[in-house]
């Protein structure tokens, strides 16, 4: 049986592509942006997070809970040992309130697609459908390609949200099966790219050529990131790349915002830069004029 890691599964969403949508999100990503909004979804594995301005002053019934003795609360707050938790759940289990839960959980395609289908009425009457985003869905492809399947059984409308870091083989085998591939572009720069997210962005615009090239629907989306991409130089040599690619016309500038920097506390990550401010309007506003000037059409937001 088919199974994958989700942290979430979004009903209802309406930024996630065209009409009323579910969007899946898959958990395990290959890059690491310093600004990511949903660090919960880099890594492949289960892991727990911890709300602090949940946990009641006078409880400790996760501490008891936990056969590993992994949990203390030394000074109010709960510690966790990571070289003894193991991410049972027994503690979430406990917890009265939700302050402590296990982000990622298995799924068989069938669990998935009831979900999917409780939905199928808004679909319908919105042009909705289902997307697919994470962490990157192109790292448990199997599971993504049984879902896209069945989704195209049913004829959903579907959307990839996608790094484009995988081998182009995934992307080519599940492209009859994706209406419109929403696709990442970061940075221009391989270096400046690596700093920025761990990995060289070679692949992810060698795959969007070949991509384009197929006659895939493409979408493109720029997280715009001050420090990072908000340069009208860098801008221009972006647009120059996706002018020379066939059929890419649309554009999401996607301006950087810090309220995913508490989802960090509560998973005990640090967050690179929490003082980076959003871009200004000037500057998202320069950042479009470059590229409507070479003929994209250019929204804001998703
Ligand atoms: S069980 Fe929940 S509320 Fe109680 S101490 Fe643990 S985290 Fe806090
Ligand atoms: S590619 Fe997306 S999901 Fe992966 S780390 Fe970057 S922002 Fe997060």
């Amino acid at each position: 049986m088919i199974q994958g890691t989700l942290f979430d599964i979004k009903q209802y969403a309406i930024h996630d592509g065209p009409g009323i949508r579910t969007t899946l999100f898959f958990k395990g990503c290959p890059l690491h942006c310093w600004w990511c909004h949903n660090p919960e979804g880099i890594s492949p594995d289960r892991e727990l997070t911890f709300k602090p301005n949940r946990c009641l002053d006078d409880c400790s019934l996760c501490l008891t809970s936990c056969p590993e003795s992994a949990l203390s609360k030394p000074d109010g707050r709960i510690r966790v040992d990571q070289d003894r938790c193991r991410v049972l759940g027994k503690c979430a289990e406990a917890c009265p309130t939700e302050a402590l839960e296990v982000v990622g959980q298995s799924w068989t395609v069938d669990e998935v697609m009831r979900e999917i289908r409780k939905d199928r009425i808004f679909y319908e009457r919105s042009g909705g459908g289902v997307t697919f985003s994470g962490g990157e869905p192109l790292q448990q492809a199997e599971f993504l390609t049984a879902l896209l399947e069945e989704c195209k059984k049913d004829g959903l409308h579907t959307v990839i949200d996608t790094s484009g870091h995988a081998p182009f083989g995934r992307l080519d085998s599940i492209r009859d099966k994706v209406d419109l591939f929403f696709y990442d572009l970061k940075h221009m720069d391989p270096e400046k790219h690596r700093e920025m997210t761990g990995v060289s962005n070679e692949l992810i615009l060698d795959n969007l050529s070949r991509l384009s090239e197929t006659g895939s629907r493409i979408q493109i989306r720029v997280p715009l990131v001050p420090g990072v991409n908000d340069k009208v130089g860098h801008t221009r040599r972006m647009a120059e790349f996706l002018a020379s690619l066939p059929g890419i016309r649309d554009i999401s500038l996607l301006p950087y915002h810090n309220m995913g920097s508490q989802k960090y506390k509560n998973l005990n990550v640090s967050y690179s830069d929490p003082d980076t401010e959003p871009p200004s309007k000037d500057t998202v506003a320069g950042i479009r004029e470059v590229l409507e000037d070479q003929g994209f059409r250019v929204r804001i937001g998703g």
